[in-house]
């Protein structure tokens, strides 16, 4: 007798009818009554969390406990970024940093509690914030995909790292090794939203190319390192792919700047994470990202009303394509762990994100 069969037995013992459900059904947690009751696999329940600073960790783990476990959330896409104590290349740290020990214990946690840590590491746009560039632009400066523009970073989003530099990857492989390694975990989300700045002038590189192959030459590096390597899964965030003439939803949730062609250059089992925050009649990225054979997680923010509707539009148009719905946050650990937690001293974008993971955990 097979392990499975050994589950399946258990488990009808146990949960009752297990009529029509595969063995790969089985192997999964128990469903949730209204999962049972539809008789749907089970749904992510995920929620989006920014690291906080090691301070802050003991409430943010208090927060998982107390409320994300009861409220159903089963996976936690933990954005890390460089506020980890790298050890390949120590000078990559953007203290304060979580220890090694920090994410062992979080992992550990989370695993107790029945929920699928992810970490993310937000690779090739987003390597500055503000007028802060981050630890891999400032230390490795040739890496940089628009190296005339002045640190501080006057009249840009975000600076980018060049995909077509030979020693980029070297680099940024040992970190998402670490973070691998350290936080236990079976999938990576490499971010990859919002790359505005590719295929420069100011690269020697890169200039003259087409957006969409250096974009597309990007994932597949990411994708042969961590899910043919390492054998985990990969996560990207959604917008790049999405070309903003046909999906109208504007240059930051699609792309205005070549990028889209790259959906039809990279492979089908990457998940993406299709993040809309505004009230919408309709989503169309949704259906066509399962079209086009993609496993596609919804994702939302603050706004209650519209976290609902995309939601339910999800849920409306899904095919065995769509995993189920991701809450983001996009505010420090701990701030959300307070809003969430009902304590005082939240900021107002926190208790509004709070607000709205509660309303489409209930929604699920
Ligand atoms: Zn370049």
């Amino acid at each position: 007798m097979s392990v499975n069969l050994k589950r399946r037995e258990i488990m009808a013992m146990t949960v009752g009818s297990l009529v029509g459900s595969s063995a790969v059904e089985v192997e999964t947690q128990p469903k949730t009554a209204k999962e049972e009751k539809r008789g749907q696999k089970k749904l992510w329940r995920a929620a989006h969390i920014m690291a906080p600073n090691p301070d802050g960790l003991p409430l943010l783990k208090r927060a998982i406990e107390e409320r994300l476990a009861s409220l159903g959330v089963n996976v936690i896409v933990f954005e890390v970024n460089y506020k980890f104590a790298f050890r390949s290349d120590p000078d990559l740290r953007m203290e304060p940093v979580l220890s090694y020990e920090d994410a062992r214990s979080l992992a550990e946690q989370c695993r107790e509690l029945g929920i699928r840590l992810i970490p993310e590491f937000n690779c090739l746009g987003h390597q500055s914030w503000s007028k802060t560039t981050f630890p891999l632009l400032v230390k490795y400066r040739e890496f940089d995909e628009t190296p005339d523009i002045p640190l501080d970073n006057p009249g840009i989003y975000c600076r980018s790292w060049c995909p077509l530099h030979p020693k980029v990857n070297e680099v940024v492989f040992a970190l998402m090794d670490e973070l691998l390694e350290a936080f236990r975990a079976d999938a990576f989300h490499v971010g990859m939203d919002e790359v505005f700045l590719i295929a420069s002038d100011q690269c020697p590189r890169c200039k003259g190319k087409d957006p969409a192959e250096l974009f597309a030459k990007a994932v597949n590096d990411y994708y042969e390192h961590l899910v043919k390597k390492r054998g985990v899964e990969m996560l990207m965030w959604g917008d790049r792919l999405l070309d903003d003439k046909e999906m109208g939803y504007g240059k930051w949730e699609a792309s205005q700047n070549g990028t889209a062609p790259a959906v039809d250059k990279i492979p089908k089992d990457i998940i993406l994470c299709d993040w809309h925050y505004g009230l919408q009649q309709e989503y169309p990225s949704i259906p066509y990202f399962q079209r086009k054979g993609f496993r596609v997680v919804s994702a939302s923010w603050k706004d209650e009303k519209a976290a609902l509707a995309f939601l339910n539009y999800s849920r409306k148009v899904a095919t065995e394509k769509w995993l189920g719905h991701m809450c983001t946050t996009w505010v420090n650990g701990a701030d959300f762990a307070k809003a969430i937690l009902g304590m005082q001293g939240a900021s107002e974008t926190a208790r509004q994100a709070a607000n709205a993971l509660r309303a489409c955990m209930a929604e699920l």
